[in-house]
């Protein structure tokens, strides 16, 4: 059932104490990678939510959306479009800057990846303060695209990154301390 499939999931992420700095609980999943089973779950849960939702985009975030987001775009038949850090796209492109704790921090995607009412899915690995979700979320608005839903495969509940997504849905597999 899915209960069992998220608790493999779940069991499958490994936590790494202070990294990459002193006080962060880092959830690696590179080792849910290893686990072929636990990763087409992961893959399948998503699929099986979003498969019926017409979405046309999947826009995955760097570095980690990278790998779960493609699976799920051929799956569902949808493009994959990748949202960057800043210069590495060669195109033209759209840019939103969001903050971190210290300082800012930027996003981007390439000019004519979307095209004005499509409808997406955005997908990370991981949600903490939400600051990166909202600004892959103004970036698809600011060109007119409808973002349905923002999917990771785990949150950290307590540091409320939801409420910075204001109205706009998020689905979740895991929560983490
Ligand atoms: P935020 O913008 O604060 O929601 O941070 C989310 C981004 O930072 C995601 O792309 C995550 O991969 C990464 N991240 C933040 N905190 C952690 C953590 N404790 N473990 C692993 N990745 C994290």
């Amino acid at each position: 059932g899915e209960d069992n499939r998220i608790a493999r999931i779940s069991s499958a992420i490994r936590v790494i104490p202070n990294f990459p700095k002193p006080g962060i609980l880092f959830q690696d999943i590179t080792t849910l990678l290893l686990d072929p089973k636990a990763f087409k779950d992961t893959i399948d849960l998503f699929v099986e939510r979003y498969k019926d939702k017409e979405i046309s985009v999947v826009a995955g975030i760097e570095a980690r959306g990278f790998i779960f987001g493609p699976p799920i775009a051929l799956a569902i038949g949808a493009k994959f479009v990748p949202m960057r850090k800043p210069k590495k796209l060669p195109g033209e492109v759209i840019s939103e800057e969001y903050s971190l704790e210290y300082g800012t921090d930027k996003i981007e995607m390439h000019v004519g990846a979307v095209e004005s009412g499509e409808r997406a899915l955005i997908i990370d690995d991981l949600i903490a303060t939400g600051g990166t979700l909202s600004a892959a979320i103004r970036l698809l608005e600011r060109v007119g695209v409808k973002v349905v839903e923002c999917a990771c495969v785990i949150e950290l509940p307590e540091l409320e990154g939801r409420k910075r997504l204001g109205d706009k849905p998020l689905f979740v597999l895991v929560e983490a301390a």
